[in-house]
């Protein structure tokens, strides 16, 4: 197949779940995909066999062919760099195993109990710091959820639920449905809090169905979604994302800050402005977790700072994210 406006539109119609299994799972793939020669990426070394190579084609669709520093190629191509991180670059640099208070359960904040739905996701992002957590230990099917709901309703200082993983968008709408009912039957649950690359991967995902599950529910609920550059969008994502407002559910946005990738003043500015121009509003810029396999990513703290320093002077302060840090202390730790 060729990269091209039919392809495009052949690619908004399929299913979701289609997309899921067609997804391109390897660079040879992507190559050909893209219409580049065989060997055009170059060695990946063995960083495929812990972390496959795994892209969907609405998303392939938006990388720019022939361009080997285009932003959305650099954060799913596996590179040989990946093989040689530092010592401090570990498994699980965001310390997630030492809270898990049940399985799939994980109770770092205040308030906040953060649900590891699901290991499996629509793409598979190159500086994920949980691209080692060990999913394969986590609840799978909705009886083994037993135990995290109880031990949420256990604590009633718990007052949101964060659904996470993987991305919990990746189970079925019906599944979602029985996985909030379960959520809801808990009182003192208020906050339904859901983390989703979807919409941007996979913009069909965002069915009416799910929708509707968002705007029945009991719970308030806050999306959050996960762009890092303004080339992600497409009128597919636009609409899958107006579904989601329709709800009245707020829609915000993290970022990574990702060397090569958007590490600049002005790529933060066009992203930031992107957002709330379509009513999503900027919540997090993330500096790079230091997981293994990642440290190519990493943009020095003080680089961090001088781009924040410039979006404060460039943009609306209700457009600009915060920058933070995850450092194992009693909330995300603000870098200023
Ligand atoms: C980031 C995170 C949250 C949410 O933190 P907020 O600052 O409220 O966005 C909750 N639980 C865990 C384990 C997290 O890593
Ligand atoms: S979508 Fe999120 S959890 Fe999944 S690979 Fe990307 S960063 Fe990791």
């Amino acid at each position: 197949m060729h990269h091209t406006e039919s392809s495009n539109t052949q690619n908004a119609e399929l299913p979701w779940q289609q997309h899921m299994r067609r997804a391109i799972r390897s660079a040879e793939q992507l190559e050909s995909y893209l219409g580049l020669d065989a060997g055009t990426f170059g060695p990946s070394g063995n960083t495929t066999e812990l972390f496959p190579l795994f892209v969907p084609l609405p998303f392939a669709d938006r990388i720019e062919a022939g361009n080997l520093t285009d932003p959305l190629l650099l954060q799913v191509l596996p590179v040989e760099a990946e093989s040689s991180s530092p010592d401090s670059y570990q498994t699980d640099p965001v310390s997630d195993l030492k809270h898990r208070i049940a399985p799939g359960v994980i109770h770092k904040y205040r308030g906040r109990a953060l649900l590891i739905t699901t290991g499996t996701c629509a793409v598979h992002c190159r500086y994920c710091f949980r691209r080692e957590y060990p999913y394969g230990e986590e609840p799978r099917s909705m009886d083994t959820w037993k135990s995290a709901m109880e031990a949420i309703r256990d604590d009633n200082s718990l007052s949101e639920v964060i659904l996470s993983g993987g991305d919990p968008l990746t189970l079925s709408d019906s599944r979602l449905a029985v996985l909030i009912e379960l959520i809801e039957a808990i009182p003192h649950v208020d906050r339904l809090r859901i983390h989703t690359r979807l919409p941007i991967m996979i913009p069909s995902r965002v069915t009416a169905e799910f929708c509707k599950l968002i705007k029945g529910s009991r719970l308030s609920s806050v999306i959050v979604i996960h762009m890092n550059h303004v080339r992600e969008w497409d009128a597919d994502v636009e609409a899958a994302i107006s579904c989601i407002k329709a709800t009245g559910a707020p829609v915000l946005n993290q970022a990574v800050l990702l060397r090569g990738i958007n590490d600049t003043a002005n790529a933060q500015v066009e992203l930031c402005e992107s957002l709330i121009n379509r009513g999503v509003l900027p919540y997090y810029l993330n500096q790079l977790d230091r997981v293994r396999g990642a440290a190519h990513f990493e943009v020095p703290i003080a680089e961090g700072k001088q781009i924040m320093t410039e979006l404060r002077t460039r943009l609306p302060g209700y457009a600009v994210p915060r920058y933070v840090q995850d450092l194992g202390e009693d909330s995300k730790t603000l870098i200023v």
